[in-house]
């Protein structure tokens, strides 16, 4: 299938193509005319799958009929909330990229940094309009901002916009659009509480499953080390040193274990750069752009604060902790082998985080490659119930660099 197929208008096409953007995804294949349709839709699509054009590309298209062309006393007709900044800019620009060729404005909000640029914008008259929760309920309540006309209503990543608990502004969101829009529920995985805010808000929903485990696992070259939870970072050093190519977004689970080990690196000279909860939204933009600009190759970050930030061309991915629930995994790997690239995931487990591993080796239908050429690896008996096939050894101590990587599966 090709976007034209999808029933796309020209301007929308031209602005894919220069994208180039050869073919739909599967989430956008299966999207796309529900979305035009005029349904209700709850999605489930991780971050990488091409989930933002999924419902940018229809929205603008449903839009494009009733351009108002001056921008004067434009009315906000579709609004898209998003539980993050970074993922709220980087929906906003992709609104912007795909839009171009219209005469659709669109604009973002969010908190944590000045609101009279943001007022400004939208005194100038929009048609989109981007934005995390708080901000735009305090928009609203200040008189800036009028839901009267949205038309198309997008919750983006409602699972973490749940987790972050904005249940309440999200349902009061809902309320201050007409009764009569359309409602577009995208989330990475569906839970319970998501499955409940989908049934009391959509109309009549379709539903449209993409299976992010099949993906990932498909594109990812997933690997794994046994390690003891002190050596980690020593392992970590010594793969930076002798065998990860390319830049690399490395997972931390606490903010502390980011400090930490942006520290050690910096200690032996690496450049790098963070991203946690507690920096300020310009520091956070700044670090995310140094990397995307490829000032730096190495960046550090806790999954909340990396969740929806889209990176072209991530080359690799390093689990320093395992994540305690299992999805949260797959959204991490699949920040790399976008798009029809390839890349590489490393994680480290140490004894106390085997369960974490079977828990995701249960949830790819897959055991992760182990590399055996592991110069600080877990004592055998500290592994996971470990099946070994005939003839094969446990590798202790430093093995020269340059020996090949030995792989073995376990079951
Ligand atoms: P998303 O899942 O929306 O974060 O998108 C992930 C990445 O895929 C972004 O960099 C998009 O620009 C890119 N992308 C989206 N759709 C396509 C497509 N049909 N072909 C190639 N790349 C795409």
């Amino acid at each position: 299938m090709n976007f034209k197929e999808l029933k796309l208008n020209k301007p929308l096409l031209r602005a894919v193509a220069e994208k180039h953007y050869n073919v739909p995804t599967p989430v956008q294949e299966k999207a796309i005319p529900l979305i035009l349709e005029g349904k209700d839709v709850i999605v489930s699509a991780q971050t990488g799958t091409g989930k933002t054009a999924a419902y940018a590309l229809p929205t603008l298209q449903l839009l494009f009929n009733n351009q108002e062309g001056a921008k004067k006393g434009k009315k906000i007709k579709a609004l898209i909330v998003s539980p993050t900044r970074e993922l709220a800019v980087q929906i906003q620009e992709s609104f912007k990229d795909y839009g171009k060729y219209s005469d659709l404005v669109s604009t973002v909000v969010y908190g944590g940094t000045a609101m009279e640029p943001q007022i400004a914008e939208l005194k100038k008259g929009v048609d989109i309009l981007v934005a995390t929760p708080g901000r735009l309920l305090d928009l609203h309540k200040q008189g800036l901002v009028n839901l009267d006309y949205v038309r198309t209503l997008v919750l983006d990543e409602a699972d973490l916009m749940l987790d972050m608990g904005f249940i309440d502004d999200v349902n009061k969101i809902e309320r201050l659009c007409p009764s009569g829009k359309q409602t577009l529920l995208f989330s990475a995985t569906i839970p319970y509480k998501v499955v409940q805010l989908a049934n009391s808000i959509l109309k009549d929903p379709t539903e449209v499953a993409i299976t992010p485990t099949s993906l990932a696992a498909a594109r990812v070259h997933q690997l794994l080390y046994y390690t003891p939870k002190s050596k980690k970072i020593e392992l970590c050093l010594h793969l930076l040193e002798n065998t990860i190519k390319g830049n690399i977004l490395i997972f931390r689970r606490t903010k502390f274990g980011v400090d930490k080990l942006e520290q050690r690196l910096l200690d032996n000279n690496y450049k790098v750069e963070t991203l946690h909860g507690d920096m300020s939204q310009i520091d956070r933009q700044e670090a995310l752009k140094r990397f995307k600009n490829k000032e730096v190759n190495i960046f550090i970050a806790t999954d909340v604060a990396a969740r929806g930030i889209d990176i072209d061309h991530l080359d690799n991915v390093l689990n320093f902790d395992l994540p305690n629930i299992p999805e949260t995994y797959v959204h991490r790997i699949g920040r790399t082998g976008r798009a029809g690239q390839s890349g590489t995931s490393y994680s480290f487990c140490s004894a106390e985080e085997k369960e974490y591993l079977i828990s995701i080796q249960k949830l790819m239908q897959k055991h992760i490659d182990v590399v055996e050429d592991n110069p600080f690896p877990l004592a055998p008996n500290a592994k996971p119930e470990v099946h070994k096939r005939k003839g094969s050894k446990h590798r202790k101590g430093r093995k020269s660099i340059a020996s090949k990587k030995k792989k073995k599966r376990w079951y």
